[in-house]
């Protein structure tokens, strides 16, 4: 039970770091989800109180904000904006993915920052918390464009990084393309081929086999215990996801391989309907190799429609895997969805159900895996990645796939079980933001006053 005591505590840290970041709605937001949780671990931890750990978690490390200069083709300047916020390093160097995207304010790098502490903790693997990027739009830029970006950006960003200081990978706008044009000029600057100083790298320069796959992957193992513990299989299930970029086409791939049936997916502009289950070859095709608008799949499945600004999450469907951004599935969605008799929600995306949504899903007994926990085999296998580097070895896919897999599932039974201690039994956001937080609150007290 958590004392009133301790309910009053929290809610006051919480108005403050409100006061003390003004403005920033998805980090509040954040902030939120994870502190509603504490209260129980306080009165059981009372030295995380004395130590004033979530006070102190709250404020990252440092921040990072700069000036990004780059040339288009055509010789016009253009001026963004770049992020780096190096949240936590208690439990290892810096770790978390940068982002390219319009939308990228303090705030979202903030929100991703703190999400990235508790998740990497969730991995038991020696990686602390951050994330970057910048509010720069790589839709319609020509590859040589997307170079010239990248060297800008890291110029600047390289003298903060370093394998056992920080260490960035991909996330949304920024795939394996970017991470080697951004290697390439660290190494250019530093004289240094630092391999660990970046994931998400190729193959011939020292990236990690499943890499690519593995946030999809990953997502598609945690959701597979997750019906595991509700005696379900995914086999034959019908599955929806939003979005068609990395994460979802990945999903997509395992739940196939695994024989559950995905009849939609989506992107900025609406959502895609194959009702006989979505071709993975076309849909690669369109997304990865053309790098072209979802609308082109329909020029290889006709049957197939496209509902332009349409509402993905009113298909019925007995699983979702929201993968495409921020509070895309809100509670009238989850309403919908559980109307339609939907049993399970993994987020591949990071924070995509609103507050009002996870309870929906919580009350109706939908198993509901949140982002911090569902998502993490991408950084995951990040680790691995620096692990190889940093042991000048290379592993198989099928060695990489397979630690990847064990790592999903001890994510998954350590949110279950933590829950359950805690009086939450089936609460996954709960039993994530509790046992993430303990893991680096613990390494917090004993790192002393730093
Ligand atoms: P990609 O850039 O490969 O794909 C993003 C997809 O989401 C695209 O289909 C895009 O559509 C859609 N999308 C992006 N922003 C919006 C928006 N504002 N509204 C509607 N649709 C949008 O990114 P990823 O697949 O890598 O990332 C997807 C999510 O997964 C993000 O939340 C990311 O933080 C999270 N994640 C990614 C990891 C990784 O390893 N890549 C690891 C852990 C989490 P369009 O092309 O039209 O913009």
């Amino acid at each position: 039970m958590m004392t009133p005591h301790m309910t009053d505590r929290i809610e006051g840290i919480y108005l403050d770091a409100v006061r003390r970041n003004g403005g920033e709605l998805e980090f509040h937001q954040a902030v939120r989800e994870v502190l509603g949780c504490l209260g129980p671990v306080l009165v059981k931890h009372p030295e995380f109180g004395k130590h004033k750990i979530i006070e102190r978690i709250l404020e990252p490390e440092r921040q990072i904000i700069f000036r990004v200069p780059w040339q288009d083709d055509k010789g016009e300047i253009h001026i963004n904006r770049g992020f780096r916020v190096e949240f936590n390093s208690a439990l290892g160097p810096y770790k978390g993915g940068l982002r390219f995207h319009p939308s990228v304010t303090l705030s979202i790098i903030k929100f991703l920052g703190f999400e990235q502490i508790f998740k990497n903790a969730l991995t038991g693997l020696p990686i602390g918390g951050a994330k970057g990027g910048a509010d720069f739009d790589p839709k319609g830029r020509s590859e040589a464009e997307m170079m010239r970006f990248c060297q800008s950006f890291m110029t600047e960003l390289y003298r903060y990084l370093g394998e056992y200081t920080d260490v960035p990978a991909g996330d949304i706008g920024v795939g394996t393309r970017e991470i080697n044009f951004m290697f390439g000029q660290y190494k250019r600057i530093t004289n240094r081929y630092e391999s660990g100083v970046v994931t998400g790298k190729s193959l011939n320069i020292g990236g990690a086999p499943v890499r690519t796959e593995s946030t999809g992957y990953g997502l598609v193992y945690f959701l597979e215990r997750m019906l595991q513990v509700k005696k379900e299989a995914l086999e034959g299930k019908v599955c929806i996801l939003s979005g068609a970029g990395n994460v979802a086409i990945h999903a997509i791939e395992k739940l196939q391989q695994l024989g559950a049936k995905v009849i939609a997916c989506s992107d900025s502009g609406g959502y895609l309907y194959d009702e006989n289950g979505i071709d993975l070859e076309a849909l690669k095709y369109v997304k990865l190799a053309q790098r072209a608008r979802l609308q082109a799949y329909l020029r290889h499945r006709p049957e197939a429609s496209f509902v332009a600004g349409g509402n993905i999450w009113s298909i019925p469907c007995q699983i979702a895997l929201p993968c495409a951004t921020e509070n895309e599935l809100n509670g009238k969605d989850a309403e919908i969805l559980v109307q339609n008799g939907c049993i399970a929600v993994a987020e591949g995306a990071n924070m995509p159900t609103t507050p009002e949504g996870a309870q929906v899903f919580l009350e109706a007994g939908v198993s509901f895996g949140p982002g911090k926990a569902a998502n993490a085999g991408g950084v995951a296998t990040s680790a691995l990645e620096m692990q190889q580097n940093a042991s000048r070895d290379s592993w198989s896919f099928e060695h990489t796939e397979t630690r990847l897999q064990e790592i999903m599932v001890g994510i998954h039974d350590l949110c279950y079980e933590t829950a359950e201690e805690f009086g939450k039994k089936g609460n996954y956001v709960a039993g994530a933001n509790i046992a993430g937080f303990i893991k680096v609150a613990r390494a917090m007290v004993e790192l002393g006053l730093v």
